[in-house]
């Protein structure tokens, strides 16, 4: 099936039961006036307050039946498209003869429906079953779900008055193959001087913002980009500029992740405005595998960062891992993780490889064709398994968890930490939990108003350029959104 046509008599659902396709079919052409294999959704009512779901196509026939208030509310909705997906997932499932780990789960972060169900009164236990039950979730992610809120306990709601804090800085060195990311090649460096100027210009003019609201920071990270790609100098006057403006948080993250823009200059200046934890990411200890990613870093390189972090006294960093990269076997990331568990860094993030449309890596594998091809779901998912077991041999716990699209085998990235190790900011953002507050080109605020249990967005806008130009811009949308917030 390279090709689908996908009809549906309620077109909201559209693009969700796409979603639910490409859990099968990848990134696959669905259209509706063409395509080899047709499916077609019909949302119909079958008696008063009773609607029916089916899914139909040369392949089968599938049916879910939801009864209904016919209050026409939100709740209503999501149960109609609850049921629409697990029609069409069970139309495909059946087919094909194949069940995703994540089950018919597609743009809901998992964690929060165990949450969900939990306040309605549901045990760990029972929330776990019932996505295995409702959502066709496997035992295995079920229980991952329930590892990670018994680690988030304690952590997942920041103090009353609170907020976190991202700085973006948007370059790196070079372009890795996969990336995603609106940061671009430092190039010359002609614009880093420019940006840091308005950064801090935002940066200045958000904590008069903060003051107003009488709320305090709480976790800090800084993000990019590679923030350790600008010099020295000009990474010390960002921290120097945030820790005057927003002081007292519990913890400050800076991304240091490519170990070529490490040295001890940046690592002293790092300690000296107290930033309590870093990441140095290999991705991967093959340099094969990091010449084709275009990391322009060797495995000998991370290690050196490491030690000399190490040497420095940081005694949290964090490493960043990529599993099914292309050409790499399930030993190559079993190498690559005995190295990380023997460094023993105090928090592992796993990735499984998201190839998204705007990568470099998207084109040479899907147009220019590769010799590197990327392992496919069944590799991906027993190297998923492979580095959930070796770490949690070696004590570290999974403490959150996020999807994306068109990651290798719809799988997941988990952050793992020792304890103790957590990092605040990480479980805030994902969870939702926190009030975000984001600086920079391309950072988004995400503003949490609790009462009514609804995030509001504030971008900032992408192009650097256009960001140094219309940063005052920027602080002001952030202050239109923040100031609605009287709770
Ligand atoms: S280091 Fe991160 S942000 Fe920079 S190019 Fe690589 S993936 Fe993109």
């Amino acid at each position: 099936m390279t090709s689908i046509r996908l009809n549906t008599n309620e077109a909201w659902l559209y693009p969700e039961i796409c979603e639910v396709i490409r859990l099968f079919l990848g990134d696959v052409e669905i259209r509706e006036d063409a395509g080899e294999t047709r499916i077609t959704h019909i949302h119909e009512c079958v008696s008063p307050g009773v609607w029916r779901e089916s899914a139909e196509s040369c392949l089968g026939r599938e049916s879910v039946e939801t009864k209904q208030t016919l209050s026409g509310g939100l709740e209503e909705k999501r149960q109609i498209k609850r049921a629409a997906k697990t029609a069409v997932f069970l139309l495909l499932s059946k087919a094909l003869n194949r069940m995703p780990p994540w089950g018919s789960l597609t743009g809901i972060r998992p964690t929060r429906l165990i949450y969900e169900a939990m306040e309605k009164g549901m045990s760990a236990g029972e929330a776990e079953k019932w996505v295995m039950d409702e959502f066709y979730v496997s035992k295995e992610k079920a229980s991952l779900l329930t590892e990670i809120i018994e680690m988030q306990k304690g952590f997942i709601t920041p103090e009353e008055n609170t907020f976190d804090l991202y700085i973006g800085i948007p370059f790196c060195v070079t372009r890795c193959a996969y990336c995603s990311f609106a940061s671009g090649e430092i190039g010359n460096g002609r614009l880093t001087e420019p940006y840091v100027e308005a950064l801090t210009r935002e940066i200045r003019s958000t904590s008069h913002l903060m003051k107003e609201m009488g709320l305090t920071l709480r976790a800090g990270y800084v993000g990019g980009g590679t923030p350790t790609a600008i010099t020295c100098g000009q990474l010390e006057r960002v921290l120097d500029e945030a820790m005057t403006a927003f002081p007292g948080a519990r913890e400050w993250t800076v991304e240091a992740g490519r170990p070529d823009t490490i040295d001890s200059e940046k690592l002293r200046m790092l300690k000296r405005q107290a930033v309590s934890r870093i990441s140095v990411n290999p991705q991967t200890f093959s340099n094969e595998t990091l010449r084709v990613i275009g990391r322009a870093h060797t495995a000998e390189d991370t290690l050196k960062a490491y030690h000399l972090a190490r040497e420095e006294g940081f005694d949290h960093i964090n490493m960043d891992l990529i599993a099914a990269l292309p050409g790499e076997t399930y030993m190559d990331f079993e190498r690559t993780l005995k190295i990380v568990t023997e460094l023993n860094p105090e928090s592992v993030t796993v990735h499984s490889l998201a190839i998204k449309r705007s990568s470099k890596l998207h084109e040479r594998l899907t147009v220019e064709g590769s010799s590197h091809n990327q392992a496919n779901a069944e590799d991906a998912d027993n190297m998923i398994r492979l580095a959930r077991n070796m770490l949690k041999d070696g004590g570290w716990k999974p403490y959150y968890l996020y999807r994306q699209k068109y990651m290798a085998g719809n799988l997941e990235n988990v952050g793992y930490a020792k304890r103790g190790h957590a990092c605040l900011y990480n479980i805030g953002n994902m969870e939702e939990t926190a009030k975000v507050l984001a600086l920079g080109a391309g950072a988004i605020t995400k503003w949490l108003f609790p009462r009514e249990r609804r995030i509001e967005r504030a971008p900032n806008v992408k192009n650097i350029e256009e960001y140094i130009k219309r940063v005052d811009e920027m602080t002001e949308r952030k202050r239109r959104l923040i100031k609605e917030d009287t709770q």
